[in-house]
């Protein structure tokens, strides 16, 4: 990977990281609801009192009054996303531990409309989205010290002076293209 890509990388992990980290203190005050809504498909992301979930549904005939596109409500409540229509009163749950959830099947209260739901606690999503940018900057320095040991003659690898033994280093087996 190359250094720009790397540093990229970093900025949209860390970005991302921060836009959950403020979603997730914010989610304890107001509930906040994304929609996405087509004739027959609707998908939802929502954050409220720590948690993340995305919803998607379809109907076998649209309803008569939708406002379809995208966009974004906000609700003075901040309640379980499981009481708000995304719990397993609703839909059928196969999972739901430690805050994570995962439901899939009829939705009860509407005729002909089938629904997924996955729940996602705050810190795991803040956590899968910092993991890239943790990593990067490590790749990026390896690389940088395995250019910098090659120029100047040492095994990329383990950094033992292979001027006497181009080809392999003797210490540690790393092969060394010849240039
Ligand atoms: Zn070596």
């Amino acid at each position: 990977m190359t250094r720009r890509l790397l540093n990229l990388v970093t900025l949209l992990s860390l970005l991302l990281c921060v836009s959950v980290v403020v979603l997730w203190v914010k989610s304890y005050q107001r509930g906040r609801l994304a929609f996405w809504t087509r004739p027959r498909t609707e998908v939802q992301c929502g954050a409220s009192r720590g948690e993340l979930w995305l919803y998607w549904a379809t109907e076998q005939s649209p309803p008569a009054r939708r406002e379809l596109g995208l966009h974004v409500e906000s609700y003075s409540s901040a309640i379980d996303p499981r009481d708000w229509g995304y719990g397993p009163r609703v839909i059928p749950f196969l999972f739901d531990r430690a805050g994570f959830a995962w439901g899939s099947g009829r939705y009860a209260t509407v005729p002909g409309r089938s629904a997924n739901v996955l729940i996602v606690p705050c810190w795991a999503a803040a956590l899968t989205t910092v993991l890239p940018s943790l990593f990067c900057p490590y790749r990026w320095r390896r690389e940088r010290q395995r250019r910098a040991r090659s120029d100047a003659g040492l095994c990329p690898q383990c950094g033992y002076d292979l001027r006497a033994t181009p080809g392999r280093c003797p210490e540690c087996g790393e092969g060394i293209p010849e240039i």
